[in-house]
């Protein structure tokens, strides 16, 4: 099993001397504000989680919680104030938004040199054309586990199930690029694909991201392969004191008698996205005082 807690705590660790370097050159911190609009729990517990790995890095942390029912001139102009904010670094807006705003313009109003999701098209952009700045945290987090566990993605076969723009584009991305972490002969599968499976058995790595648990099941994957799962889903559970658990986007119990290495849920993908934001927040605040 993949630990992912354990080695995004030592990344945390290290990061949180870097801070500490950082502090006393510059006499000042990297300052993220996290804006959370209305009140779903996942969302709550995630910017929770943020706002905990911060503070323990020493890295400064503001949530702004904003009405359910905002607008999306007041969200966007509060974005502008953000992004004219010289001691905001970096700045995310926790997703999903609620249906009646508009995601992709309200995240193309954040600055991308304080767009530390990396979900801005120009920092997308960036990405794709190998030269990039802010890298999404989940995919990165991703690459560096792949990484840390010496698991060579250069000429390996790895298949990845969701073509979102937060996980599976810029993972592709980023696994396929001409680099040490990268080199990979990646495939994206997604709802429409025919026949996922034919394309997982024959991969060396499957990372899963749709967000539907049983997604990749034991049947599909090859043994000896690596599973990295990245789907958090909310099951219903009385037997737990808040009334659910979470599972993954795959069959875990199943393909871990099969492949050589799984991500658990949680504690696999989860911890590493933490600890890339952190990253990110900090190379923000590096690039503002090189400016
Ligand atoms: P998303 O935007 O909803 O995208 C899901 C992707 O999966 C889409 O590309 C969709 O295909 C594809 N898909 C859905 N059902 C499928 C199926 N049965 N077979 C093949 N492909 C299928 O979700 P997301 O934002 O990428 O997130 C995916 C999961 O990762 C969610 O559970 C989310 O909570 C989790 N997540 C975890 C972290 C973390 O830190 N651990 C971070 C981000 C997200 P189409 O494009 O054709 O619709």
């Amino acid at each position: 099993m993949i630990d992912g807690k354990k080695i995004s705590i030592s990344i945390q660790n290290s990061l949180k001397e870097e801070i500490s370097k950082i502090k006393n050159i510059y006499n000042s911190i990297p300052k993220l504000v996290v804006v959370l609009v209305g009140n779903n729990p996942a969302s709550i517990s995630y910017v929770k989680a943020k706002e905990r790995a911060c503070e323990k890095a020493g890295i400064l942390c503001h949530v702004e919680r904003l009405e359910e029912n905002v607008s999306e001139s007041e969200l966007i102009k509060y974005i502008n104030e953000l992004n004219l904010d010289s001691e905001t670094h970096g700045m995310i807006v926790q997703l999903p938004l609620p249906k009646d705003l508009d995601e992709e313009k309200i995240i193309q109003s954040i600055s991308p040199i304080k767009d530390v999701d990396g979900l801005t098209n120009e920092n997308l952009g960036l990405l794709a054309s190998g030269n990039s700045r802010f890298v999404p945290a989940t995919p990165l987090g991703v690459q560096v586990l792949l990484n840390e566990i010496n698991a060579k993605t250069e000429g390996s076969n790895i298949v990845i199930i969701g073509r979102s723009k937060l996980v599976g584009i810029p993972l592709a991305l980023l696994l396929s690029s001409k680099s040490d972490l990268g080199n990979a002969s990646v495939t994206i599968c997604h709802s429409k694909s025919k026949n996922i499976k034919s394309h997982t058995i024959k991969a060396d790595i499957v990372v899963v991201a749709t967000g539907f648990p049983h997604t990749l099941t034991a049947d599909m994957v090859r043994k000896d392969s690596i599973v990295i799962d990245v789907g958090v889903n909310r099951i219903e559970d009385n037997t737990k004191k808040n009334g659910y658990r979470l599972i993954g986007d795959s069959d875990f119990e199943e393909i871990y008698e099969i492949a050589s290495k799984i991500t658990p849920v949680p504690g696999g993908v989860g911890p590493m996205t933490i600890a890339m934001l952190l990253k990110n927040v900090t190379k923000a605040f590096l690039l503002n005082v090189k400016k």
